[in-house]
């Protein structure tokens, strides 16, 4: 148990963020003073004074015979009151972040850094005129970045204004993204909208119905503001869980009624399982100029795709891999999870060599997260998971495996209980990057959200701020509700855009 107490400030927000990168559900308990703590309890204080030119924050922790203690100053001038409240509060999560590694030995890479894209931030940072040096300064000296995190920060940020050159305008285009919600079965630590086909059956048509409908009202909203289209991105689920007709009948609609469609930069359908994938849908695919497919082993060893109930073999992945192929369609990405059950550095590098045999445009390499309503999670006694030792083992054979194979990382992002507290990071071969993932992470412009358990980002051209406009999850309430939804959708747009 952690027993804090808090002097000067009631950051305890910051202070749960920061005690979860050590600890898994941390049990905090905020005291006043030490009288009721038994020895086995970590005692920590931090104390915070801001004033006018600057914070001070102190931070002591005692443990059995350990006593560490930090103290921080960060100056500053003329700071708004909000802005001294966001330094008094780094300050605080810097003191207690340095406590807490030097009681585990526990170094995070990340620093301070929660709840924040850094490649965001430092795309921000140089957006607004810092130079380089200034930027990485900040973020090692406020943020406690650690070098080899800001090395591979920057190889991404680079990566990405090479692919996008006109990142930093593009909010005068808008992506699509839409959402299918089937899949064959549902993955053991899956949380996205995935309903299994086979018992949803009857909710197919009446959800394809409404998604033709917002495909159309969008499309002709679109062709009204005459915007462009940067990329469309069919997630979901599997999209190629629907029949070929089906995924046909689709495409018949978005090319009617979207404008411009010979500017999309990118047109990905995510077929992610190989189960899914059969010689007529990849003919639709190429019919309809699909650039970019998704075949998603996560791992090549049988018994965990078992485990975590993928319905498909190894062999399988490799076979629809090779089909896709031969018929044409050559941008393929490919996903790993590491520390998936039972896995250990043994399996991934298992995964990594029957990888190096294919070598897919891209890979996009994620840590396994215990979402919070993943059937993983909530039976999580019944699965294995390797230690953070182990896990960061992995990733690094991972990057090194990455770079030695010629793939270069060009996006980033991390999620509430990751694995090691680590990241997911997409690698590509030289100009086989995703842009809609470059304009998807970096949240640079508005992305409509079209189908179930999409959710669109909303940002008026020229003001940086987004809002978020989340369709319903599963498929009854959207079939339901698809009418007002979209009618609801337009009013708002209408008024986001309105003299743009
Ligand atoms: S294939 Fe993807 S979307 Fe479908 S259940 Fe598995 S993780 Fe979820």
């Amino acid at each position: 148990m952690l027993q804090i107490k808090c002097v000067g400030h009631q950051f305890e927000r910051e202070i749960g963020f920061i005690a979860a990168l050590f600890y898994e559900d941390p049990a905090i308990h905020y005291v006043q003073d030490w009288e009721n703590c038994s020895h086995q309890d970590i005692k920590i204080e931090l104390c915070c004074e801001s004033q006018a030119d600057g914070v001070h924050a102190t931070g002591h922790l005692l443990f059995a015979d350990q006593k560490h203690t930090f103290e921080y100053d960060r100056p500053y001038k003329e700071l708004s009151e909000k802005d001294m409240r966001k330094t008094a509060k780094q300050a605080i999560s810097y003191t207690l972040l340095t406590l807490l590694e030097r009681h585990t030995g526990v170094e995070q890479g990340w620093g301070i850094l929660t709840g924040i894209r850094p490649t965001k931030l430092l795309h921000k940072m140089l957006q607004s005129g810092l130079s380089r040096e200034e930027a990485h300064r900040q973020l090692r000296e406020d943020y406690m970045v650690r070098p080899h995190k800001l090395q591979l920060l920057q190889e991404i940020v680079d990566r990405q204004l090479h692919v996008v050159p006109d990142l930093y305008q593009i909010d005068r285009e808008v992506s699509v993204y839409i959402g299918i919600p089937f899949c064959p079965t549902k993955c053991a630590y899956c949380t996205f909208p995935a309903y299994a086909i086979g018992v949803h059956r009857r909710n197919v048509n009446p959800f394809l119905a409404g998604l033709h409908e917002e495909i159309r009202s969008i499309g002709d909203w679109l062709t009204r503001q005459d915007l462009v289209i940067t990329s469309i991105y069919f997630g979901g689920g599997t999209p190629t869980s629907i029949t070929a007709d089906e995924l046909d009948e689709l495409f018949v609609t978005l090319y009617k009624h979207f404008p411009h469609m010979d500017k999309v930069r990118e047109l990905t359908v995510e077929a992610g399982r190989p189960d899914t994938i059969t010689p007529d849908k990849i003919e639709i695919m190429k019919k309809w100029k699909v650039d970019r497919i998704s075949i998603n082993p996560q791992s090549f060893t049988q018994e965990t795709l078992q485990a975590i109930g993928r319905h498909h073999t190894v062999e399988e992945t490799v076979d629809k891999y090779k089909l896709a192929m031969e018929m044409g369609l050559t941008n393929i990405n490919m996903d790993l999870i590491i520390g998936l059950p039972n896995e250990g550095m043994q399996e991934m590098k298992h995964s990594l060599q029957e990888v190096e045999k294919l070598m897919p445009t891209s890979l996009t390499v994620h840590t396994l997260s215990f979402k919070r309503a993943s059937e993983m999670t909530q039976n999580k006694e019944r699965y294995q998971v390797a230690s953070r030792e182990e896990i960061l083992s992995m990733m690094q054979e991972t990057e090194e495996w990455a770079k030695k194979q010629g793939y270069v990382p060009y996006y980033l992002y991390r999620q509430k209980n990751i694995l090691g507290n680590l990241e997911n990071v997409g690698y590509a071969l030289q100009d086989q990057d995703s842009i809609y993932n470059i304009v998807m992470m970096e949240e640079v412009q508005t992305v409509l959200g079209l189908g179930c358990g999409a959710v669109s980002k909303l940002m008026r051209p020229g003001s940086g701020v987004l809002s978020r406009w989340p369709n319903p999850k599963d498929p009854k309430t959207y079939n339901d509700t698809y009418k007002q939804l979209i009618e609801k959708k337009l009013q708002d747009l209408d008024a986001l855009y309105s003299d743009k």
